[in-house]
């Protein structure tokens, strides 16, 4: 069970640093929902050195010791002092980035369509990543590369020349570089998908992206896509409605 490297990513102009960890099993573990029997030909756990059987008819191919991931990856942020400041959770992110997006008039839905796009999917589950599980004629990368993937994204719509991108967004009496937000943002997104999701692992292993059964980072960018819809009304308090449950 080796630890995944951790991500530590400082923003070149704030000197705000965004830490990835893995918490092991002192985290918040998830479930491991990979289907690695899912030709139901295996009786062994796939759990690496495990030797556990159970009947071939268990999809999962984990023994009861193994259901969930040993590994939980968890974001922090430190500003400029190198002080720990809470991160916001992704529904304050979002609400925040709208507010300050519709007061500049900038189109906030290329960024969000663009983590769709390029997060979504290409992001390996925690129990692949740590090497707990290993899949045929696949290595995983390093925590690292696929941080760079996302930290690529903002670059895209919060770029370091442009002024904007610097500028402030107040959460709880906290002070965000705009820029800082979104690099928090999509840190977020790489730990649900490697937490909780198995969108990686139908398209890259099994190949068959519909069979996808759990949302991973995909629901960040539900909530995103509900408070933005033009609905001709004030959603007011009931907005947090529209996160799903265990977010
Ligand atoms: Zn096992
Ligand atoms: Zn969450």
């Amino acid at each position: 069970m080796a630890k995944i490297n951790n991500v530590s990513y400082v923003e070149t102009k704030t000197k705000w640093k965004i830490q990835i960890e893995d918490l092991l099993v002192t985290g918040r573990n998830k479930d491991n929902n990979l289907k690695l029997n899912r030709d139901s030909n295996l009786n062994v756990c796939q759990f690496l050195g495990c030797t556990a059987t159970f009947l071939r008819t268990r999809r999962s191919g984990l023994c009861d010791g193994h259901k969930k991931h040993e590994h939980d990856l968890y974001l922090t942020l430190f500003n400029s002092n190198n002080k720990p400041v809470t991160s916001p959770r992704h529904d304050d992110i979002i609400n925040h980035l709208i507010t300050w997006a519709k007061s500049r008039n900038f189109d906030l839905l290329p960024f969000f369509k663009d983590c769709s796009f390029t997060i979504l999917g290409n992001i390996p589950d925690v129990s692949t990543l740590s090497g707990d599980i290993v899949h045929k004629n696949f290595t995983p990368k390093s925590l690292d590369d696929y941080f760079d993937i996302c930290v690529e994204c903002v670059d895209r719509h919060f770029p370091e020349d442009n002024n904007s991108s610097y500028q402030y967004i107040t959460i709880r009496r906290e002070n965000f570089h705009a820029r800082v937000l979104a690099l928090t943002f999509v840190g977020l997104l790489l730990c649900e998908e490697a937490n909780r999701g198995d969108r990686w692992f139908w398209r890259e292993i099994a190949q068959d992206e519909s069979k996808t059964n759990y949302l991973g980072a995909a629901m960040p960018l539900a909530y995103f896509a509900a408070m933005n819809f033009p609905w001709g009304m004030e959603i007011g308090k009931a907005a947090p409605k529209f996160i799903p449950s265990g977010m």
